[in-house]
This record gives structure tokens, C-alpha cells and sequence, in this order.
């Protein structure tokens, strides 16, 4: 110990005292900090003693400490959606039904009967149980499944359109995020594009022009995340589905979010839905499983029997099919929505569209009084707006409420950004919006049983200032 830059070393409990590391104690518990605060300062000793510059002041130890137990954490963790985004992809879409993860944990643990039919004994189908449900559903004529509706997209325009043309009008040729997009998975399928129209207004017309003996599919795409308003025109489902029959064609609606039906979910508006496309004669409806259904992710494609045929055949149904997970889920999921009632409450995206504004501004006004008498903040309950995400009705508001909280935040995180990111590596970790100098928490993607944990997330944040006063 005769080293002096040994010797300027902070004890274990010093470092502990540092306030930023209020939030760890609480969250991973003090024996796993203090063995944290402990490695920390024996990698600064050895550093010093090899003879290389360390910094040596509680804080950088403390954020040293911080940062070596967020990392020994799973990287895939719970997070409290206050943003109010219910379709968030960063945040893993939507949430699934209790149901659905039961169903996913019976059939995990050991084996199950995935391609087995137990009557006969014989190789069954994977998917024929969740392709009667759908059926049901929409009244599609037959159904499939793979792992998402980007692969749903490529694998209908290669099974009923490769090596020839599928119109598209310039309108459609979205990017819908995560690098969809309209002309690369069209070119990556094996057809060629064929654009008509123009970016704001396309008629049947210019449809009719475009065919020739090369077409093989008219597609029509949900734009979803992006919309064209004022000068504008489209053609409707119903009226591209008939130039199709008369010639020969197959149309195909990528609706992308997917409501099953008017209704289902509930409270969505001016979204496509799969059954009216199939009723208004499209040959292919494709949607994703966790958007509007709720449900796992994966991609669903409703149609009728001749244009199911070859989708089921192709070689690429290998590549993308679901594993055992996504069905049990996906099964569960669909005998909710079997039973509107009862799926309005049980699936968390239907319910949280469900909830009423003047609820969840009770329980903003609720939790605003919690974080001013507990933690002394400021703040208050106000209304908002939340969105359904995931490239759904983007110009739709849904009215919704949120705790507003505004300066000055908890003393080991004083500005907005920072308190943003403390609450982010807590435990669970908690999302929010940051607008106006102020830090929101919108419910309306809150489990209502997850208040009590915004408060405990908080409280683990609040807790330094208590340790400094
Ligand atoms: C979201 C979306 C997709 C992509 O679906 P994933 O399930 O994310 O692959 C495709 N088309 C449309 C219209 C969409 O909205």
C-alpha cells in the first residue's frame, strides 16, 4: 500500500454512496452492486499498479460498476411501454395474451404433436389448425402461415407471379420500415414490377393499360405508415379485384396491419380488413400476425383454394415456415378473437385500444399524486394522444392520457434526457416519451397492473436525491 495512487482509491462503500447507483441497488439488489463496486476498483488497482492512468473518483467507478451489471443482464428484458405507441417494433409489437403464452409453455417443455396427427399416427400438416381457425375467421376458402408478412409478400408474388409482370401503382411503392420495400421484394420474388399512375393519383384505367400477356397479378399494398392526402385517388379493392376476374388475373391485398373484420379488433377505423378484401374478390389477403391481430409475429395469407395451392407448394414455404411457438401462440390467439368479448379483454392490444380516456386519466391523476407526495416531483395528469404504430393509421390520434412530469428531475439524472435514461436501465425498464422539456408517460399501452411498478421505477430513480438529502 505504499503506491500513492493505490492509496487514492475510493473504499467499496464510498462508491456505493454514489447516488447514480441508487437505481442498482434496488434493482439487481446490494450484494450484486457491491461485488460489482468491488471488481470495479480491483480492475483500477491492477490498472495503477501495472502502471496505466485510472480514473479514480466515485462517479467514474460508479458508472464503471453501473455499466458492468447492466451488461451481465439478458439482452432481451421486459419493457414498460409509456410512449404510447401500441405497435412499437422497437418495442416488440404487440403484446401477447396470457393465453397465448401459456399455450407457447405447454408445448415447449417437451414434445408435442407438430406434425403428427395423433388419430392416425400418420405425418400431419403444421399448420392445420391454425388454418381452420382463420378460415373461420374470414371466410377465406384456405389459409397459410410463414414467419411474417414480408415473407407472406415475396412468397405470393413468387408462387403466382415469377418470371412474369404484377402491376403496382407508383402510390404503393412504400418502404414500410425495418427495409421493406415494395420494388426490392417484388424483384427479390422473381416477377417483374409494373408500375402504373402516378405517386398521387392512380384509376382503374391506368390498370387496364398496363396489362398485357406478360401480367400475371394486379397488387394492390396498404400504404400504411404513409399517406397520400388532398389531390389524391386509388383504386378500391372491390373494383381491381373484378378487372382481375375479367382478365384473367390474380389480385393480390397486402393489408399489412391486418384487422381481421370490421370490428375486430375493436375501434379501429379506416384500416383494411381481411375479410372485406376477400368479400370484395381478392384472390390473396396477407396481413402480419402481430399487428392488429395481436398476436405472434408471423405472416398470414387468406385466399382461395387455387391461389393458396401454389403458395403452399412453393420451396420457399420451407425457408419461412413458423416453429411450434409461433403456432401455439398464433392458435391461441385466433380462439380469442373467436369471441369478440371476451377477446376485447383478454388480447392486450385489443384492450388497450378498448380502454376509455376518462379511465386512463384517473389513473394519470392517480399516479401524479403518487410521484408529487412520494418523490416531491411536479407533476400532473394531462391528456394525450397515442398511436397504433407499426405502420397503422398514422394520422390517427387515439385519445389517451399521460403523467407529466416536469423539471427538476431526480438529482442523479437532471436533465429530461437523463432521467429518460435512467428509467430505461432500470428494472423493469420503462420507455416514455420525452417532449417539451418534460417527461411523459402515456397508459394507454400500460398494463393497468404495471402502475404500481412505474411507481417502484420512480421511486429507484428518486432514491438517490433521498441518499443526498
Ligand atoms: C408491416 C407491413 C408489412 C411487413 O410485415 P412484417 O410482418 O413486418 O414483415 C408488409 N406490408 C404492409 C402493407 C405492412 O403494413
Amino acid at each position: 500500500m505504499s503506491d500513492p495512487a493505490r492509496r487514492r482509491l475510493p473504499p467499496v462503500h464510498a462508491v456505493l454512496d454514489w447516488p447514480g447507483l441508487a437505481g442498482m441497488i434496488a434493482s439487481e439488489g446490494r450484494g450484486a452492486t457491491v461485488r460489482a463496486v468491488r471488481t470495479t476498483i480491483d480492475r483500477a488497482r491492477e490498472a495503477l499498479a501495472g502502471g496505466r492512468d485510472h480514473p479514480v473518483d466515485v462517479e467514474t467507478l460508479g458508472r464503471l460498476a453501473e455499466a458492468s451489471l447492466i451488461g451481465e443482464r439478458p439482452r432481451l428484458r421486459p419493457v414498460i411501454n409509456a410512449t404510447g405507441i401500441l405497435l412499437n417494433t422497437g418495442l416488440g409489437r404487440a403484446p401477447l395474451a396470457a393465453e397465448a403464452a401459456e399455450a407457447v409453455d405447454r408445448v415447449v417443455r417437451g414434445y408435442c404433436n407438430l406434425e403428427f396427427d395423433l388419430e392416425s399416427g400418420e405425418r400431419g400438416r403444421r399448420t392445420d389448425g391454425v388454418e381452420s381457425l382463420l378460415v373461420s375467421l374470414t371466410g377465406a376458402e384456405a389459409a397459410a402461415v410463414v414467419n411474417n408478412n414480408a415473407a407472406a409478400t415475396v412468397l405470393a408474388v413468387k408462387a403466382l407471379a415469377a418470371g412474369r409482370e404484377v402491376i403496382v401503382s407508383r402510390g404503393q411503392l412504400v418502404e414500410i420500415g425495418g427495409s421493406f420495400r415494395l420494388p426490392e421484394i417484388i424483384e427479390s420474388s422473381g416477377a417483374r414490377l409494373v408500375e402504373v399512375g402516378t405517386t398521387n393519383k392512380t384509376r382503374l384505367d391506368d390498370y387496364a393499360r398496363a396489362i398485357g400477356p406478360e401480367t400475371a397479378a394486379l397488387l394492390r399494398v396498404h400504404p400504411s405508415n404513409y399517406r397520400v392526402v388532398g389531390f389524391a385517388e386509388s383504386v378500391g379493392i372491390a373494383e381491381l379485384a373484378r378487372l382481375g376476374a375479367e382478365r384473367d388475373l390474380w389480385t393480390i391485398d397486402d393489408i399489412g396491419s391486418g384487422a381481421l373484420a370490421p370490428g375486430l379488433p375493436p375501434r379501429v377505423r379506416g384500416e383494411p380488413t381481411a375479410a372485406e378484401g376477400l368479400a370484395a374478390g381478392a384472390d390473396l389477403v396477407l396481413f402480419s400476425g402481430d399487428k392488429l391481430l395481436g398476436g405472434p409475429q408471423c405472416g398470414i395469407l387468406v385466399g382461395s383454394r387455387e391461389a393458396i395451392e401454389p403458395v403452399r407448394r412453393d420451396p420457399l414455404m420451407r425457408a419461412f415456415r413458423v416453429d411450434k411457438m409461433t403456432l401455439a401462440a398464433l392458435e391461441a390467439t385466433l380462439r380469442l378473437a373467436l369471441d369478440p368479448a371476451r377477446a376485447g379483454s383478454r388480447l392486450p392490444l385489443w384492450a388497450f385500444l378498448d380502454a376509455r380516456p376518462a379511465d386512463l386519466l384517473g389513473r394519470a391523476a392517480r399516479l401524479a399524486g403518487t410521484f408529487r407526495s412520494e418523490f416531491g416531483l411536479d407533476a400532473s395528469a394531462v391528456e394525450s394522444a397515442a398511436y397504433l404504430g407499426g405502420g397503422s393509421a398514422p394520422l390517427d390520434p387515439i385519445p389517451s392520457a399521460a403523467v407529466r412530469v416536469g423539471p427538476p428531475f431526480p438529482a442523479s439524472s437532471p436533465s429530461e434526457g437523463a432521467w429518460a435514461r435512467s428509467l430505461r436501465l432500470g428494472e423493469p425498464a420503462v420507455v416514455v416519451r420525452v417532449q417539451g422539456g418534460a417527461v411523459l408517460f402515456d397508459l394507454r399501452a400500460v398494463f393497468e397492473a404495471e402502475d404500481a411498478r412505474l411507481v417502484e421505477a420512480v421511486r429507484r430513480t428518486a432514491r438517490g436525491d433521498a441518499a443526498r438529502l
